[in-house]
């Protein structure tokens, strides 16, 4: 996949569309891939940690779930015309799955979340198969490695937050050989409605960060780096 690439961490070109033809090409060669969603956050959090920027790197796609990562694309010429959400992705992957019948396991959240996350999945996209659920605090990663290994899926979501969701895949990677996994952070609370998800409009004017602050003001110390960001990536030499 085409990627830029800002202070030092990959993001893909490709837009949803493109997204989801390379997610099919990966469950056909079954080449254990993960994707990753990029904002402005992780790569400021990357720039102080090495072993970080290698992780996110060393995922298969990294989409531009965060608007600052479109602005920067614009601010060095680049060609990120839009977010991919990671939001968005997952239910595109979803639909994508009922109607390839894909395999997909929902790991993470607490208890009870990504059962109620699949009820609205299965619901919303029929046929869809779910072919296991666990939460994201479990005591023995062995015995649930166990268990999803049995249950052989093509994509499984990890909503345990950045980067632990994404420190488990690589972990359990070459073990599992799942072709699709993908961190989602807080998506199954998004989609069962514990956290609300900004108004269509705030999303299209790229103000969904904006919402959450306001919903979750305790954010804000998350967001401070955001102007700082946008300075590194103004005075980096790099081409994108
Ligand atoms: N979580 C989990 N196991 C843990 C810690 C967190 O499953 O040990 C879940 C938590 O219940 C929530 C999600 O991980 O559903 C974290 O969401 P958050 O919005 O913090 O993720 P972000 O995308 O902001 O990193």
């Amino acid at each position: 996949m085409e990627k830029e690439n800002y202070l030092g961490v990959d993001v893909c070109k490709t837009d949803m569309e493109g997204v989801l033809d390379e997610i099919d090409e990966i469950v056909r060669e079954r080449r254990p891939s993960f994707i990753v969603a990029i904002n402005p956050e992780k790569i400021m959090k990357a720039i102080k940690d090495e072993k970080l920027k290698n992780l996110l790197n060393s995922a298969a796609i990294q989409i531009a779930d965060g608007v600052g990562v479109v602005i920067a694309s614009k601010l060095k010429g680049g060609k990120i015309k839009s977010r991919v959400t990671g939001i968005d992705l997952m239910q595109n992957i979803c639909k994508r799955s009922a109607e390839k019948g894909y395999r997909v396991f929902l790991l993470g959240a607490k208890p009870g979340v990504a059962e109620r996350a699949a009820e609205i999945l299965r619901e919303r996209y029929k046929g869809i198969n779910i072919v296991g659920i666990r939460d994201g605090y479990f005591k023995d990663e062995n015995e649930l490695l166990g268990y999803i290994e049995d249950k052989n899926p093509d994509v499984m979501f990890v909503a345990m937050g950045s980067p632990a969701q994404e420190l488990f895949i690589t972990r359990n990677m070459d073990r599992l050989k799942i072709p699709v996994s993908m961190g989602v952070g807080g998506s199954y609370d998004v989609i069962c409605g514990n956290i609300p998800r900004a108004p269509k409009w705030m999303c299209s004017m790229g103000l969904e960060w904006l919402f959450r602050l306001i919903k979750e003001p305790w954010r804000y110390k998350r967001m401070m780096v955001l102007p700082l960001f946008f300075v590194k990536v103004l005075f980096n030499k790099d081409k994108s």
